[in-house]
């Protein structure tokens, strides 16, 4: 990737469009708070963001993006299809929905939010690429400018490698302890970029003692060392935070470099927790 200098600088994805390098999280926002906290986050830089129809607060979300006056090309909006609404016709109902909830004509990244697997479906291979094809169709009328998935194992995404488009990025929970390396490998072999979904663990790595004692060291909060891992690992991060001062805390993380040393200490973390669902056997 380009220089990490600000939230703007660019990962580059296997169709060549940019994606700026540090995402804005909007899990567990509603459509109220989603309106203050992403107008914020735009503000203070983050030109990215992520949501969901599952989250329930595009309407607040793409509220914000007009309110902040910036134009529309200048803010890349991420959104996902739920599983409700796998399949074909229902992905490309969906889509409709979400785009206009955005308040906007095309969205930069569309993702399947988790793979239809085996343990609650005989026939999930055919669910997946029925809702890949409807993606694919979307993407080459130019309504989306990338598509991918979130949560898929390398056996899921394997079941989408022989498709005409395949997937660009692949959002999995990813932080220390929870690297992934089979599904991140595969990825990388394939051209797939990574984003990391509770690159704070949703909380849970910022009172560990380790990090704490590393971040210290450079003079950064935990939550910066976890992005800035993140980053250096080529992955590429989406901390949440409703709080100003957070949100701003979290861009702040362009102005120092994680030694080798450190960074190796802190890829062989043991888990040290994160949210225990397995795509392989969550109910939803
Ligand atoms: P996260 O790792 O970003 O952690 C968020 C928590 O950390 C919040 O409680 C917040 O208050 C706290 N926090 C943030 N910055 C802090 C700071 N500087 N100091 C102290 N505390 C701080 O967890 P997340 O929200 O679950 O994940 C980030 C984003 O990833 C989500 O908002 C969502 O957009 C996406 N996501 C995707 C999936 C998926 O299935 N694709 C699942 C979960 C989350």
């Amino acid at each position: 990737m380009s220089d990490l200098l600000t939230p703007q600088s660019a990962f580059t994805l296997s169709n060549d469009y940019k994606i700026p390098c540090l995402g804005y999280g909007t899990w567990r926002t509603d459509d109220r708070t989603a309106l203050s906290a992403v107008k914020i986050a735009l503000e203070t830089g983050y030109r990215h963001i992520d949501t969901a129809a599952g989250y329930k607060n595009e309407s607040g979300v793409g509220e914000a993006v007009k309110e902040s006056g910036l134009a529309r090309a200048d803010v890349f909006l991420t959104s996902k299809v739920f599983n409700d609404d796998r399949g074909y016709r229902t992905t490309l109902n969906a889509f409709e929905k979400t785009l206009s909830a955005l308040k906007t004509d095309y969205l930069d990244l569309y993702l399947i939010h988790w793979p239809a697997s085996a343990h609650r479906f005989d026939n999930w291979e055919q669910i997946n690429l029925d809702t890949w094809r409807a993606m694919t169709e979307l993407y080459k009328s130019g309504k989306i400018k990338a598509i991918g998935v979130s949560n898929f194992k390398p056996h899921h995404l394997k079941a989408l490698m022989n498709t005409e488009i395949k997937p660009m990025v692949n959002q999995i929970e990813y932080h220390p302890g929870q690297t992934q390396e089979e599904t991140v490998s595969f990825c990388r072999e394939n051209n797939i970029l990574v984003e990391a979904w509770g690159p704070l663990g949703q909380g849970r790595m910022l009172s560990n003692p380790v990090l704490g004692e590393i971040a210290e060291s450079y003079g950064k909060s935990t939550a910066q060392l976890c992005i800035k891992w993140c980053l250096q690992n080529g992955v590429l991060p989406l901390p949440k935070s409703v709080t100003e001062s957070r949100i701003k805390e979290n861009t702040y993380v362009f102005d120092f470099e994680i030694s080798e040393e450190d960074m190796k200490r802190i890829n062989e973390m043991p888990y040290i927790g994160g949210s225990g669902n397995d795509p392989d056997t969550v109910n939803f």
